[in-house]
């Protein structure tokens, strides 16, 4: 049987969340939920799909995505530093920066790293392989 190599950050990698809400604001993207996201964060905020769909959602092709602030690109719901629906933020959020296209490549990491002060700061915990995989898709 052939053996899988092990991927570039094999001893791990140095990640912790600071909560400077960097990830959440400046520059246009995405962050796609699901019909199950939308209904759990509508349930958080004690109001119904349709309402959380109308204020906070909007379509992109035939996914859809949470909406934006004009000029500052903050996410609809970053509230200073912070995420005002941080126990149901969608899965995009809560496995950053474990994303593949983050970790194709140490240059794709130290990349990521510009924009998150969490990663490979001297006083972030050495995250491990095993955890990292798990967060993967
Ligand atoms: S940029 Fe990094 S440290 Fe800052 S909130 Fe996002 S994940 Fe946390
Ligand atoms: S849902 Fe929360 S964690 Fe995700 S981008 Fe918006 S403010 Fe940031």
């Amino acid at each position: 049987m052939v053996k899988k190599a092990l991927p570039w950050y094999q001893e791990g990698l140095r990640f912790q969340c600071t909560g400077c809400g960097a990830c959440c604001t400046g520059a246009p993207g995405y962050v796609w939920v699901t019909d199950e996201n939308i209904k759990e964060i509508a349930q958080y905020l004690h109001i119904t799909p349709e309402e959380c769909r109308r204020k906070y959602v909007k379509r992109v092709d035939n996914r859809f995505t949470l909406k934006e602030l004009p000029i500052s690109y903050d996410c609809v719901f970053l509230q200073g530093r912070r995420c005002t629906i941080y126990p149901v933020r969608p899965k995009q959020c809560r496995t950053f920066p474990w994303w593949k296209e983050n970790l194709d490549s140490i240059a794709e990491w130290k990349e990521t790293a510009r924009r998150c002060e969490g990663i490979d700061h001297k006083d972030s915990p050495l995250i491990s392989l095993k955890e990292i995989q798990s967060q993967l898709d």
